[in-house]
């Protein structure tokens, strides 16, 4: 079990999870970088540990500032031994109705901007044979619902790179989790979320009730979040932290419900799976 402090770099500080993570994070001594996108809220995340604080002002989708960003910051503040990538966002949308450019900003920011921000961590923990990486995902990476397919997708994508890297970096001291959370009270369904306009009826009796039912939960989503942070402290603690976790009564009920479909449904298919080998 890990006790001594550890620097981590926590994208997406402002609010939510990302706020109770480094919250909880400099609670416990550790130093924290969180990266925003306002002076407002660097002076705001700043303020929660004068000198441990470190603002790091980043949009995770400008690629070409990432390397640049972190090099810098880990000149600063000390090498980062603990990075969480957090900063996302849902677009809620009916598929046919949602563009590509929808589907393109949704990877940028929840898969491409994490991806960047692994690769700028990655050379220094692999030198240092060191460090842990937590890919926040969803229980939206395992299961899927109606009206958010390109969230789910994206957040697959992160659980599939987070599983493969694992494998690839274990040799090297380096671990790698993808926390999976159910639904927690955050901004998330509120001011960050990108809801594409409707505009096929055909789909009204689909998405009309979940968005309806999502904009009324806003706010009032059984997860806490100052309860994931303590569950995210005692992950960076182990020293055999899990390829995935979820959070969540609601994310533990859904995927084991779904690991069950998915086992009836590969038994009911199972001689068709088994028919396509020569001989
Ligand atoms: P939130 O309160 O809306 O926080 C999202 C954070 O990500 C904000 O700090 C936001 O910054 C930042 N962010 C978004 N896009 C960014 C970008 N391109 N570059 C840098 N920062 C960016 O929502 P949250 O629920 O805490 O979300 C945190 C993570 O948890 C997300 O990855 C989300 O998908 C995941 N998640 C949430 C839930 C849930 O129910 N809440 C469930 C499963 C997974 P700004 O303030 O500048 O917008």
């Amino acid at each position: 079990m890990t006790t001594s402090s550890q620097t981590f770099l926590i994208t997406g500080v402002s609010s939510g999870l990302g706020r109770a993570f480094a919250t909880a994070a400099l609670a416990e001594g550790h130093p924290v970088i969180g990266t925003v996108r306002t002076e407002n809220a660097a002076t705001a995340f700043e303020a929660l540990a004068p000198g441990r604080a470190h603002a790091l002002l980043l949009d995770v989708t400008d690629f070409a500032a990432v390397p640049s960003s972190v090099t810098d910051v880990e000149r600063r503040v000390g090498p980062i031994d603990v990075l969480v990538n957090n900063a996302g966002y849902g677009h809620e949308g009916v598929l046919e109705e949602s563009s590509i450019d929808d589907l393109r900003r949704q990877f940028d920011a929840n898969v491409f901007g994490a991806v960047a921000m692994m690769k700028a961590v990655l050379p220094g923990m692999r030198e240092r044979r060191h460090g842990r990486i937590v890919n926040v995902t969803s229980m939206g990476g395992f299961i899927t619902m109606p009206g958010i397919s390109f969230y789910c997708g994206s957040k697959f994508a992160l659980e599939g790179i987070s599983e493969a890297l694992g494998k690839e970096v274990a040799g090297f001291g380096i671990h790698v989790t993808a926390l999976a959370p159910g639904q927690f009270r955050t901004d998330w369904a509120g001011r960050s979320m990108d809801r594409t306009p409707r505009s096929i009826s055909d789909y009204d009796a689909v998405m009309d009730p979940i968005r309806a039912a999502r904009q009324a939960k806003s706010g009032n989503q059984p997860g806490d979040p100052t309860k994931a942070a303590q569950a995210l402290l005692e992950l960076v603690r182990s020293d055999d932290p899990p390829m995935r976790l979820f959070l969540g009564d609601d994310a533990l009920a859904l995927v084991a419900q779904k690991l069950d479909a998915m086992r009836a449904e590969m038994a009911d298919w199972e001689t068709l799976s088994r028919s396509t080998s020569f001989g």
